[in-house]
């Protein structure tokens, strides 16, 4: 067996934590966050930089692995070793997860700043390295700090699906008041009322078919107290914008046309 191949008995696994991602796995979720383009991971750029993949986690590059001393890294111990990453412009590995929760006096140097490239002791440097103290400590960091980061994308997310259908119930709230004001306009009626208040017996057409409407459209009914829309000065402005866009849409049948006939 190459020595470089790692044991079942010398080999520990511990684990980021319950929500662990496969290599794979990984490698998809740095597809799905576009934008985020692989040198901006690599773990020579420093420990600090480590904070802001903790959802992606290592850097773990499917690569050419330059041989050394007829000894090479190896891709399946990034299934092993779910905290190793590799850098490919030194060659050397780091732990993401020591790097995420780096300390300068405590952090193992070699496997954070420098990066650990001797290929033929990889496997019992590996299984020393993550039973030190510190890469224990730091396990259990950045295991919490990956659970509050998806609990607050969770809440952030709940909050915009919540946004998104909210504007969703606004539009289509907008959409029945210009209806009602195209109306009452085609009709010739007059949308104010002489008294528009509360205790008013007749509030005006677009005030008294706004309330007959909410007795069969659930939009109008959860809207009109929050929203309403129903200031003289929203419909004018609806009344002009209706006018402008009649006569928009008149101009461009006129311009289509040799000849036109005008009425007086
Ligand atoms: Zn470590």
């Amino acid at each position: 067996m190459d020595s470089s191949e790692p044991s079942s008995s010398m080999t520990t696994v511990i684990s980021l934590d319950e929500n662990e991602v496969t290599p794979a796995q990984r490698s998809r979720s740095a597809f799905d966050t576009e934008g985020v383009e692989p040198f901006k991971r690599d773990p020579c750029r420093g420990p600090m930089f480590a904070k802001e993949f903790i959802l992606l986690g290592p850097h773990q590059p499917k690569c050419h692995y330059p041989t050394i001393e007829r000894r090479h890294f190896r891709y399946d111990w990034f299934g092993i070793y779910k905290w190793l990453e590799y850098n490919e412009a030194n060659g050397k590995a780091y732990c993401f997860i020591c790097r995420f929760s780096y300390n300068p006096i405590k952090s193992d140097k070699s496997f954070t700043v420098d990066g650990f490239g001797c290929w033929k002791n990889a496997i019992s440097k590996f299984n020393k390295h993550q039973s030190t103290l510190s890469h224990k400590q730091a396990c259990e960091t950045g295991s919490n700090a990956r659970r509050n980061r998806l609990n607050d994308e969770s809440v952030l997310n709940q909050i915009d699906r919540r946004s998104d259908k909210q504007c969703e119930e606004n539009r289509l709230y907008l959409v029945e008041i210009i209806r009602m004001t195209v109306f009452l306009a085609k009709q010739g009626l007059a949308l104010l009322g002489h008294r528009e208040d509360d205790e008013s017996s007749n509030r005006g057409n677009f005030l008294e078919l706004l309330e007959l409407r909410c007795i069969d459209n659930a939009i109008i009914r959860r809207s009109i107290c929050s929203l309403k829309f129903t200031d003289h000065k929203i419909q004018n402005e609806l009344l002009l914008l209706i006018q402008t866009n009649i006569t928009n849409q008149i101009v461009r049948e006129l311009g289509k046309s040799k000849y036109n006939v005008i009425h007086g």
